[in-house]
């Protein structure tokens, strides 16, 4: 940032007194302006067959490519609200947000993901503004090499894994390293 967001005034890149990282310091207000990593909250809606919704993105980036429903936590929401909410933007469907089943954190974009399973409402669903295309598929369906963030392609993986072995685990996961999403298909998962 170049100006301060809360005077106007220029801004200087530092570090503050007492801190250990340079900051947006406004020397006319005084204010110290943090930026911290973003949550994205997500949502692997299953309908009653078993089969997972997935959308086709409309917009960049990764456009045409695939994900579940997932985007920005908005103020005053909890991740499971956030969840429902994106998919009702993203795919029309209603779903029940069910329990947290993998938190993904991605430093090199500053980016933590939230991922929720979550059951549909009905049978319903439907492109949107962020999706040319939602369709339901099985797991022998999902366009594996069409996926579109290492994010997603790890949270289906743990999805289906646990469904197959009838658990409900909870996983974690660092990606530390930019790769691109074949290259994750590649090594098979982890
Ligand atoms: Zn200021």
């Amino acid at each position: 940032m170049k100006f301060c967001s809360a005077c106007g005034h220029s801004v200087e890149f530092r570090i503050p007194p007492g801190d250990q990282l340079p900051r947006h310091v406004c020397d006319h207000c005084g204010t110290i302006h943090y930026h911290n990593p973003r949550i994205i909250a997500g949502c692997v809606p299953e309908a009653a067959d078993g089969r997972v919704l997935m959308c086709r993105r409309a917009i960049e980036p990764r456009l045409g490519f695939w994900t579940f429903p997932a985007g920005f936590l908005e103020l005053g929401e909890t991740s499971a609200q956030g969840a429902a909410r994106e998919t009702l933007e993203e795919s029309q469907a209603l779903v029940e947000i069910d329990d947290l089943f993998a938190v993904i954190t991605v430093p090199y974009v500053s980016q933590v993901y939230m991922l929720h399973r979550g059951r549909m409402l009905n049978d319903h669903h439907g492109v949107t503004h962020e999706s040319s295309e939602t369709r339901l598929m099985r797991e022998d369906e999902i366009p594996w090499g069409e996926i579109a963030f290492p994010t997603v392609y790890h949270g289906l993986k743990f999805f289906f894994e646990d469904r197959a072995r009838g658990a409900r685990d909870f996983h974690e996961l660092h990606l530390t390293v930019r790769l691109p999403v074949k290259e994750h298909v590649k090594l098979g998962g982890d």
